[in-house]
């Protein structure tokens, strides 16, 4: 029979573990995640307000720009109309269009000259008189364009240096007609680039941000910042030209200047009525400075808290490792001591405790399934004698030999031999009849004899033992006292029989009437 060992397992000790590493994880990441979340949040958020910063400024320059061309094309206009329709042949004439150029340039904001050409490109009048130097413009864009378009459209140039006073002008020109509709001449205005880039200076883009505006087919007209080569910059191959403006006349993209390399979130727009695209930039720097700031932070505050949950994880891990391993120190602890609680320390048997409850136990079993139960009480014969003739060490030696006989005779898993004290043994039999009993205690005592242990005391001259058998039907839970007495009342018959022998019983038990009827034959075997 095995005995009871009620350990615990470390099964939840390992559950917990996980648990706490899981649990310790699961915040971590959602802690990770939470962060990048409002990251992206925030990013996103810095990139809305720039192309918002942006939109509005691109707004205000389309604003600015077709104000300035619209009254230069109105003065223009008012102009051609009158030489049309007045001549410029005399003196007269051209000093009162002088008077009225000098007026308009006065009155028109942005434009910083006015000139008339005839036919063959000389000059015929200006708005101003001082130190001019005529000039022949015939083979400039704006007078070729003239010169082969009948239409009275406006016509606005590229950058070009003016030839009255050295500086960066936007040239816009209209068509004067003779009276038969022939080409007559034209009406010069100039618009100083630095006009515009003054007017670009007070709005609000970082210093690596860029407002521009340039013609339609790429030519830039005015940058800040301002370049050396804004005349001859062409922004066709950058992608707002080659890519974007091809698909929406507006909107708003993040682009890598070919003139200066710099990436920017930018706002571009093509105005309407005029040949003219307007763009302004603020630097992904500049988007980006506040939300490193802030990335920095938060990933420092990610960082100290995940490493202090690591850390506290760890720690954790580590006590319940050592409470796992000291659990199981007490287990075995425990199971060690269960064992001894329970085991004869000579004879390595069951002890007279642990008899006593299997006795109980079995006794209970036997009464509730109505079954068979038997009992072995064996004693070996003039044991006094083998201690004094051989020794207490010798019969210690006797004992154990006699233990382990008994032990190899007793084979089913329910069975119990043990010691009940001194040199006298018990072999309790669960669920066994008398006859089974009796065999079990007969190949004990054969096997005794057999072993050949010398004793010099016995009339034999070898160890033997006597046995008393009781084997009990359906017996009254707590008549194993009783079934005890039987048994030692049936050793002490063998004894006095001579020794060397089982005597057996059998006893009926009357659940009703509640007392012991002896019946059946007793037996003897020699
Ligand atoms: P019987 O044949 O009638 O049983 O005679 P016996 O001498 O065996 O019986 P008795 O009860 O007179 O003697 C039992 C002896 O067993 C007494 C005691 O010295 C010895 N004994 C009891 N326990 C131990 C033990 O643990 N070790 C040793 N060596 N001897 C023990
Ligand atoms: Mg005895
Ligand atoms: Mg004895």
């Amino acid at each position: 029979m095995k005995l009871l060992s009620p350990f615990s397992t470390s099964i939840p000790r390992i559950l917990l573990t996980k648990a706490v590493v899981g649990f310790i994880t699961l915040v971590c990441l959602s802690l990770i995640l939470a962060t990048a979340w409002q990251m992206s949040l925030s990013r996103s958020e810095r990139f809305t307000n720039a192309e918002l910063t942006v939109y509005n400024i691109v707004r205000a320059v389309e604003q600015h720009t077709q104000d300035t061309f619209k009254h230069a094309d109105n003065t223009l206009r008012h102009l051609v109309e009158h030489i049309e329709h007045d001549g410029v042949s005399d003196n007269d004439q051209k000093s009162r269009l002088t008077k009225l150029m000098a007026q308009n340039v006065a009155n028109t904001e942005g434009i910083q000259e006015i000139f008339i050409y005839n036919e063959k490109g000389n000059w015929v009048a200006n708005s101003f008189t001082k130190d001019f130097k005529a000039r022949n413009i015939s083979d400039s864009a704006y007078f070729i364009y003239h010169q082969e378009h009948k239409d009275d459209s406006v016509y606005i140039g590229s950058i070009t240096e003016s030839r009255t006073t050295g500086d960066m002008i936007i040239p816009v020109s209209r068509r004067i007609n003779a009276a038969d509709g022939s080409f007559a001449g034209i009406a010069l205005a100039t618009i100083p680039v630095t006009y515009f880039q003054s007017f670009f200076e007070r709005l609000d883009v970082d210093d690596k941000g860029v407002i521009l505006l340039a013609l339609n087919n790429g030519d830039l007209l005015a940058r800040r910042p301002t370049l050396k080569e804004l005349k001859t910059t062409n922004l066709s191959k950058g992608e707002i030209f080659s890519v974007y403006l091809p698909r929406n006349d507006s909107g708003t993209a993040v682009i890598k200047s070919i003139v200066d390399g710099v990436e920017r979130v930018y706002a571009y727009r093509r105005l309407s009525k005029t040949p003219i695209v307007a763009a302004a930039g603020v630097s992904f720097e500049h988007v980006l400075a506040p939300w490193w700031t802030y990335a920095y932070r938060s990933l420092a505050m990610v960082s100290i808290i995940v490493a202090a949950l690591a850390f506290l994880g760890v720690l954790l891990y580590k006590q319940i490792q050592q409470l796992v391993i000291a659990e199981s120190q007490l287990n075995s602890a425990k199971k060690e001591l269960e064992i001894i609680a329970h085991t004869d320390s000579l004879t390595r048997l069951a002890n007279r405790r642990c008899l006593d409850q299997t006795i109980q136990k079995e006794w209970g079993k036997a009464c509730r399934n109505q079954s068979d139960v038997a009992l072995i009480l064996l004693d070996i014969d003039w044991f006094k004698q083998f201690n004094d003739c051989y020794g207490h060490l010798q019969g210690d030696n006797c004992l154990k030999q006699v233990a382990s006989i008994m032990e190899v005779n007793v084979k089913r898993p329910m069975d119990l031999p043990a010691r009940f004290g001194g040199e006298e043994f018990v072999v309790l039999l669960p669920e066994t009849n008398l006859e089974g009993a009796l065999r079990v205690a007969e190949n004990i005592r054969s096997s005794v004899i057999n072993a050949n242990i010398e004793h010099s005391g016995s009339p034999l001259k070898k160890v033997t033992i006597s046995s008393g058998v009781v084997a009990v039907n359906t017996p009254d839970s707590d008549g194993y006292t009783a079934a005890l007495a039987e048994a030692d009342r049936l050793l002490y018959y063998a004894k006095n029989k001579g020794r060397n022998c089982v005597e057996g019983a059998f006893i009926q038990v009357h659940f009703a009437a509640r007392e012991f009827e002896e019946t059946l034959s007793k037996h003897t075997a020699v």
